[in-house]
């Protein structure tokens, strides 16, 4: 069943977000938009955009917004996004959050939930140790994921602020198997009128 719902998920590196949101937005018929996933298959297909952020998502740094924003921009005008999406991975600093206030506004719509996926730092790191072995990411190297965490804690953690006082956050304790934390995800959501069916 399709339902239209517009969500964000934010997590640390490797605090499963990808994992998490694909399994939501599959659950509710809509389509992930993670700007990671389409930084990536633009590098490795070598088009323009790919050549322009190659250093800069290998080093660990943040595209810049503008560009970042502009991409999101023309994402959710796409015909499938109509109907509500999953924003992975973006906005990821306050600066976002406003150009992403402008993008929805636009189209009279709004976010309805932010789910924050909560895991200590600790696990993250091993996760992501893990994860670098099995996936060979350029930029899962020690140095690039301190950077990132360090990122992340001073420019994207601020962001939950401001869609707090909103009161659209649900933190979300992102430790245990991957179903029991669907299923979490998923009570949360309904609270808010927002339902799926996801593995228990
Ligand atoms: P992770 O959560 O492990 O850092 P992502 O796939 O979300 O992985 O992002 C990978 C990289 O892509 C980031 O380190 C950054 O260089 C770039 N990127 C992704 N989203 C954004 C964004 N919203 N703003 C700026 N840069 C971004």
């Amino acid at each position: 069943m399709t339902q239209t719902a517009r969500l964000l998920i934010v997590g640390p590196q490797g605090s499963g977000k990808g994992t998490q949101g694909a399994r939501i937005a599959e659950a509710l018929g809509i389509p992930t938009i993670s700007t990671g996933d389409v930084f990536r298959a633009n590098i490795s297909q070598g088009t323009e955009l790919g050549q322009q952020v190659k250093a800069i998502v290998e080093a660990g740094n943040l595209v810049p917004d503008e560009l970042t924003s502009a991409l999101v921009r023309d994402r959710v005008a796409q015909e499938d996004a109509a109907g509500g999406f999953l924003l992975d991975g973006y906005p990821r600093n306050t600066a976002q959050v406003a150009h992403l206030d402008e993008i929805l506004a636009e189209q009279g719509a709004s976010l309805d939930a932010v789910i924050e996926l909560s895991v200590p730092r600790a696990e993250s790191i091993a996760r992501l140790a893990l994860r670098a072995t099995e996936q060979g990411r350029a930029d899962d190297t020690e140095e690039a994921i301190a950077h990132r965490l360090g990122i992340y804690e001073r420019e994207t953690a601020p962001i939950l602020s401001i869609y707090g006082e909103r009161g659209i956050v649900d933190t979300i304790d992102g430790v245990g198997s991957l179903d029991e934390i669907s299923a979490r995800i998923a009570d949360a959501l309904a609270v808010r009128g927002i339902t799926l069916a996801v593995p228990r």
